[in-house]
């Protein structure tokens, strides 16, 4: 979900406003309502869900890793939850990616003594300001102490607990700093914003973010998943392959239809007012995005990638 607006026409633009604010004003007025519940994945590993991304952790007596943090007014809920699966300190946080519902929690266990890890660009971007075209609305830089001190561009391991955990950057997708977390020991993946279930995805393009990436780095975590790993999303319950795989295919589907038209010379607006996703309404059309956007949204992207003769 997001922190800030990518570059989309006004109405769309307006929409996603009006239902972040709502999300964002009903989320704080519900905080104190909002239940942190663990699940257990295995001896050492859990996934928490309560408001915002979910949470991976795993414990032993190494210390605690934990996959993102939701919002900051649950950073003491959720670390009581944590507490009751295991005593020890949280030595990291690792960010899937720059979004608040994901990393709004990292000045608070920040300043708990962790640790906060991430992809380069997260860093980059929760440092600097930055300005939407569409509206020239300034969103200023994180606090400092929500900014990332371990980063990388690529991948990067981590071993504690008897686990081996990969980090892993791939094409930009959701956002341009995006990583998915396996934990290849236990075989479970946590795919922060690049998996979800709660409609059409949201691609942060004002972020870096990319349909051809998002298509690209998931297939490539595909061929890192055998039918027994597990999938925590983004948002949503626990998942399977077969889950991302179909996931997957819709939207390449829908990349390669819109791409189809773009190539006989329709414009982006026109793309959008056509059918392409109306297949996918019944199980994705009850999100924050509808499909005729999410279509138009593609489009302007692809278009973006075009010889200049398709243009
Ligand atoms: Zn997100």
């Amino acid at each position: 979900m997001p922190a800030r607006l990518p570059a989309m026409n006004k109405t769309l633009t307006l929409f996603i406003l009006c239902t972040l604010a709502c999300e964002i004003s009903s989320a704080q007025e519900n905080f104190d309502s909002v239940k942190v519940v663990p699940q257990k994945l295995s001896d050492h590993l859990y996934f928490l869900t309560g408001s915002g991304g979910n949470i991976g952790v795993l414990v032993g007596p190494d210390g605690t890793v934990m996959v993102d943090d939701q919002f900051a007014p649950l950073s003491n809920r959720i670390n009581g939850a944590i507490k009751t699966i295991d005593p020890g300190d949280i030595r990291f946080v690792i960010n899937t990616h720059l979004h608040g519902d994901h990393s709004g929690g990292n000045e608070n266990f920040t300043h708990m003594g962790s640790t906060v890890i991430a992809q380069d660009n997260v860093r980059k971007r929760m440092s600097s300001s930055s300005t939407n075209p569409q509206t020239k609305e300034v969103t200023p830089p994180r606090d400092k102490a929500a900014w990332p001190v371990v980063t990388f561009p690529g991948t990067m391991s981590v071993h504690l607990n008897d686990e081996d955990i990969e980090l892993i950057h791939l094409d930009p997708a959701h956002t341009d700093g995006d990583v998915a977390i396996w934990f290849k020991t236990a075989n479970v993946f946590h795919l922060g914003d690049m998996f979800v279930t709660y409609g059409y995805p949201y691609i942060d393009y004002g972020s870096g973010g990319s349909i051809n990436g998002f298509i690209s780095s998931l297939d490539k975590l595909l061929a890192m998943m055998d039918d027994k790993t597990r999938i925590i999303p983004g948002h949503g319950p626990l998942c399977t392959k077969a889950d991302v795989q179909k996931f997957r295919d819709s939207l390449a589907d829908i990349r390669d239809q819109t791409l189809a038209a773009l190539k006989k010379g329709k414009a982006t607006s026109e793309v959008g007012s056509l059918p392409i996703a109306s297949k996918y309404d019944a199980t994705w059309g009850g999100g924050f995005i509808k499909g005729k956007d999410f279509v138009f949204q593609v489009a302007e992207n692809l278009k973006a990638s075009l010889p200049p003769s398709k243009k």
